[in-house]
């Protein structure tokens, strides 16, 4: 058996090599490194992948974030509610364009963010939700976007962990892409993601036409026509040999995330009649991509089984053993909501096995002996 990887990157590449490797050596003979026809055909497959009118790549996760608040016309002083579990991304943004962050708790058994909390949290000053479908599945869409039209607030959905899970609504029955169903959805292509590129990569999605259009111009220096600027904005490009690379990986991801959910499934089985775990909770609502397959691990022993498992060769993570309100980053700028107690177990207690598109039965296997060797 080969050495147990929380990702397996060269794994997946060997099996689309003669694909990959032509897409990346045409964009070489064809010189267009910049905006070369790949980026725009990615956008359109990917358009036509989510259901949404327009994707505007642009050079990571966190920009897309940080574009989409630009696009919105946020004003320093302006709240935006983030869950306090979450990776720093989230907030950094909102940080940086001198808007205040607020950290609201999460849901015990999704750990996504959730209406009631968001609800508390609002004041005078709260302008946007940043709802993160965490881990791959996606936050309750339905109440958060009651609450917001309620609130008169914009919806930003982190769905840089969530790509190609699929939220139906529990009201009406209709079916969406995570991302598009707020204003703007805002993904990753970064190499681990569940769509990744060799290198970094991002989007931004939106079904509204004006603000896609103010999304695109930030990204692009303002710019509406050559050397004419309408508004400051940022150079954030996805680079052409990337794009092309997501063009050919875009049309395994359904396959890719059914990888992922056997995945799940067999650890779910081997897992769920342990005492001392919890094993992710599904929103029912919700597809789950499992970007990540995380574990509650009771009675405070999740470090020893951290430590366990890497004595026999098995990688597992902490996301996120800090929450954002105890970040010294985030300790003046930021406004907390609440006493975040699901946030600090969560931090305390959470671990996350590997979990990818290339794991065979024996890899599989031999993490569930393990893990269930420790709770013996
Ligand atoms: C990865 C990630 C981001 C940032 O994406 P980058 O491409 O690394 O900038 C933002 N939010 C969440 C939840 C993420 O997991």
């Amino acid at each position: 058996m080969k050495k147990i990887q929380m990702v397996d990157l060269h794994g997946q590449y060997l099996k689309i090599k003669d694909e990959i490797d032509t897409a990346i050596l045409n964009c070489i003979n064809s010189t267009a490194f910049i905006n070369g026809p790949e980026v725009k055909n990615f956008a359109a497959a990917l358009e036509t992948y989510l259901d949404v009118p327009r994707v505007i790549p642009c050079a990571n996760g966190t920009d897309a974030l940080q574009i989409a608040m630009m696009a919105l016309d946020l004003q320093p002083g302006d709240e935006v509610i983030v869950p306090a579990f979450t990776y720093v991304a989230t907030a950094e943004v909102i940080g940086l364009l001198k808007l205040t962050p607020v950290m609201v708790d999460v849901d015990p058994n999704t750990f996504c963010v959730t209406p009631e909390e968001i609800e508390k949290a609002i004041s005078p000053k709260t302008k946007a939700i940043v709802p993160v479908h965490l881990f791959g599945q996606c936050a309750d869409m339905d109440g958060i976007m009651e609450v917001a039209k309620r609130h008169n607030l914009y919806v930003i959905e982190d769905t840089a962990q969530a790509i190609g899970a699929v939220y139906t609504s529990p009201k009406t029955g209709s079916q969406k892409m995570a991302g598009a169903i707020g204003d703007f959805g805002c993904t990753s292509f970064f190499p681990s993601k569940n769509l990744g590129c060799y290198g970094d990569g991002g989007a931004i999605y939106s079904n509204n036409a004006a603000l896609a259009d103010q999304a695109a111009l930030i990204a692009n220096h303002g710019q509406s026509k050559k050397y004419v600027h309408k508004v400051i904005g940022v150079n954030s490009r996805l680079d052409t040999i990337q794009a092309a690379i997501l063009g050919v990986k875009l049309q395994f991801l359904d396959k890719y995330s059914a990888a992922r959910q056997q995945v799940a499934a067999r650890y779910d089985t081997a897992f769920s009649s342990i005492e001392g775990l919890q094993i992710p909770v599904r929103n029912n609502d919700s597809t789950h991509v499992f970007h990540q397959y995380t574990l509650l691990v009771k009675d405070g022993r999740r470090d020893q089984l951290k430590d366990y498992l890497a004595e026999n060769g098995i990688p597992a993570m902490v996301y996120y053993p800090i929450p954002l309100n105890e970040q010294e980053a985030f300790m003046e700028i930021g406004r907390i909501s609440g006493e975040l107690k699901v946030t600090k177990e969560l931090c305390n207690n959470v671990i996350s096995l590997p979990i990818h598109t290339e794991m065979v039965e024996a890899e599989q296997d031999f993490i569930i002996d393990h893990v269930k060797k420790f709770f013996k």
